[in-house]
């Protein structure tokens, strides 16, 4: 089984994560991902205060971890 560049559309085999085509790598996103379990963190600190903002920022938080975790083709290092 192979998957399809989200960039280029280039075949990439199984087992490979970087495009022979064009560089991309595919990846989850750590950066966002560790973002969204500190606003995790700071939205339940934030509900027992201000329950609307304390939801709003949980909202985000579940957001950025559930982006952050799942893999996509990412051109730069980003
Ligand atoms: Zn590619």
């Amino acid at each position: 089984m192979s998957m399809e560049c989200g960039h280029c559309g280039s075949e990439v085999k199984d087992g490979f994560k970087v495009c022979s085509g064009c560089g991309a790598h595919y990846r989850s996103n750590m950066k966002i991902f560790v973002g969204g379990i500190l606003l995790l963190f700071l939205g339940i600190i934030t509900v027992p205060d201000h329950l609307i903002a304390g939801l709003v920022i949980l909202g985000v938080a579940g957001l950025c971890v559930y982006q952050g975790g799942s893999r996509k083709w990412y051109r730069h290092n980003a």
